[in-house]
């Protein structure tokens, strides 16, 4: 656990404690002594004379009295006098002596003067101390004249030890291969002879690679859980400093600390900020990042698998990290933490429904299929708009819609209620929705539809088409992906031939099918006239997979010469769906116009009744 409260903690005390003895040894005395006035031993003997000593104290080699007419206390020197009780008694003063212990003098005046020095001396260090960790300057170098300022440059790295995140590899639902490998990685820190015995050696460390939202962080913390070692954790920004030479401290210290508890577990995430390629551009100076990643790779190479201690990283650039740092001695082992696959994204919504209040007849298969493509981190937020919308609609429980709500939310927003869009809107939007689902069911193996709907979301859509895939599709065809394309284009077409105009309302189907089209083109090798040749290269296939092109220019031409005709004749082939199927058209999307939502069901239904005459608009 962190050290750190419980330190700030006794330092409060020590402040307090410090400002007590202050008080008591210095402000006392002074406010005392302000008060009390020193006098001759013959102005005493006079006052007693006159009678006017009203009370005595006599207290080691010294008198304090009052007198009657004002309240000050006096002071003086006490003689040898033996006379003196007798004189006090006439006087009719009241007299005592008081015997204290004596201070030895030596401790009076390192309680005095020593006390507030040191205490001054500390207040100082601390305030010095604060400024550098603001700083975060070393080259003060204050620290090596001897006076303790050894911790500078320490990295605010947090320790669990035992399994103080409380998360375990039960928290993590799916990703059963990555768990493999890292469960692997506890048992040899919880039982090295095993391994040992054999001759097999420590992994040095594990790199756990993928999108963002799929679970790293989370299987890092399990791990930590599960291990009964201690567990550095730290995130590569942390290592990013103002000033030079700060980052590869950290870097030496938390490795030392490491060391110092071994065997343990270091976890950087995030690790692409410090691992990124290091470019031979020596003017463009960006020194400090450098010096942190050499650092690290030096302390990589500093230690081996019998020192116990295990390096975990997360990212989710592995194609910007050094090439220095992938290399097999520093991490062995990449774990690919991907997105879920289908009954990986069930379990990940059952785990998270536990901690909400859910019906007992939610179909989870149905809802994973339905959300393909989404990630841990979207799953969990899904089943909380669930939650949510359940309480806002006054239920006790999550139930199926709640879900299916989530998705719709998460993909395309929330529903817009207040929106007044125009009846031939609407009628318009209708029209296109059932042109998608109308191309999409008279195409062979596609997904079936799961529900059309033409009410708004804040996304921006106006309606949509949702397809849910009977089960999880890993390769996708040269056919199926030209039938989606088809189906992008089916709702322009349906527009162009019941209304003869077209609308803005088909942008994103545009985007999407460009994409797609283009994908086939240079990426999957389906288009005859390029064959195999790969003319495009993601450029980070876990971030928006943005690609670039590499071909000349006279290809490219060439290649936006087939994306065009390959989405036009996609969307052909599409028009010709629907002309041919027009009287189903106009009855599904009056259909949907009057409903607003329909079920994949009611769409199926209507689509194979015998064809009734409805009453045509246009
Ligand atoms: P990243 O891969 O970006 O580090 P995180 O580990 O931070 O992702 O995951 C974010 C959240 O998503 C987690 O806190 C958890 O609630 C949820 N999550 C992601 N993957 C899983 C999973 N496999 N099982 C359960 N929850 C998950
Ligand atoms: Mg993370
Ligand atoms: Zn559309």
């Amino acid at each position: 656990m962190n050290q750190k409260p419980k330190k700030s903690l006794y330092r409060y005390y020590m402040i307090i404690i410090a400002v007590i003895l202050c008080l008591n040894f210095i402000v006392a005395p002074l406010i005392r002594s302000s008060r009390i006035e020193t006098t001759a031993y013959s102005d005493f003997l006079d006052a007693i004379e006159e009678k006017q000593v009203e009370n005595v104290q006599i207290e080691n080699q010294e008198v304090f009295y009052t007198l009657k007419e004002d309240n000050k206390t006096y002071e003086t020197g006490l003689m040898n006098d033996p006379d003196l009780v007798n004189r006090l008694e006439d006087a009719q003063a009241t007299f005592t002596q008081v015997v204290s212990d004596t201070v030895n003098p030596f401790v009076y005046y390192l309680l005095t003067l020593l006390l507030p020095l040191i205490v001054f001396f500390w207040l100082g260090r601390r305030t010095f101390k604060k400024i550098q960790d603001k700083t975060g300057n070393e080259s003060m170098s204050f620290g090596q004249s001897g006076f303790g300022f050894g911790n500078l440059g320490k990295s605010n790295v947090k320790v669990y030890e035992g399994n103080k995140t409380g998360t375990t590899f039960k928290d993590v639902a799916g990703q059963n291969e990555a768990k493999e490998s890292l469960k692997e990685i506890v048992d040899f820190l919880n039982d090295p002879q095993k391994y040992k015995s054999i001759g097999a050696r420590m992994p040095k460390g594990a790199l756990l690679v993928g999108p963002p939202g799929t679970g790293k962080t989370l299987l890092a913390k399990a791990v930590a859980g599960e291990a009964g070692v201690p567990f550095f954790s730290i995130s590569g920004s942390e290592f990013v400093e103002m000033f030079v030479g700060r980052g590869a401290a950290k870097v030496r210290d938390l490795f030392k600390q490491a060391r110092e508890k071994a065997p343990c577990i270091v976890f950087i995430d995030e690790i692409d900020t410090i691992g990124k390629k290091r470019d031979g551009a020596g003017l463009t100076g960006n020194d400090e990042r450098e010096q942190t990643l050499n650092q690290l790779l030096a302390e990589m190479d500093g230690f081996d698998g019998s020192d116990g201690v295990v390096l975990l990283a997360a990212t989710n650039r592995p194609e910007t990290l050094d090439p220095a740092l992938t290399r097999p001695g520093r991490f062995d082992r990449q774990i690919p933490v991907e997105l879920p696959d289908l009954t990986g994204r069930e379990a990940i919504l059952r785990l998270h429904a536990k901690k909400v209040k859910c019906s007992p007849e939610i179909d989870f298969n149905m809802v994973a299929r339905a959300s393909a493509g989404a990630s841990g981190a979207d799953l969990a937020n899904m089943v909380n708009e669930a939650a949510l919308r359940a309480v806002r609609d006054g239920r006790k429980s999550v139930v199926q819609k709640d879900l299916e709500e989530a998705i719709e939310v998460v993909i395309a927003g929330e529903q817009k209620k207040g929106t007044t869009i125009s009846n031939k809107e609407r009628m318009i939007v209708a029209y296109h929705e059932i042109g998608h689902a109308l191309v999409a069911a008279k195409c062979q193996n596609t997904a079936p539809v799961h529900k059309i709907t033409i009410i708004p979301r804040t996304k921006g859509a106006l309606g949509y088409t949702m397809q849910v895939e009977q089960d999880e599709q890993y390769l996708i065809s040269k056919e199926d992906a030209y039938h989606r394309l088809m189906i992008y284009t089916g709702g322009r077409c349906a527009e162009e031939l019941i209304f003869n105009t077209i609308t803005t309302g088909a942008s994103n189907d545009i985007e999407q099918a460009t994409k797609l089209a283009r994908g086939m083109i240079t990426r999957y090798g389906m288009s005859e006239n390029f064959g195999m040749m790969a003319l495009e290269t993601v450029n980070n296939a876990y971030l928006g997979g943005d690609t670039s092109l590499q071909c000349s220019n006279d290809t490219a031409a060439k290649i936006d010469d087939e994306v065009i005709s390959l989405i036009k004749k996609a969307h052909d082939e599409a028009y010709q769906i629907l002309s041919e199927n027009k009287m189903k058209l106009h009855e599904l999307a009056k259909y949907l116009y009057e409903k607003e939502t329909i079920t994949g069901e009611e769409f199926m239904e209507i689509l194979n009744r015998p064809a009734c005459l409805p009453d045509v608009k246009s």
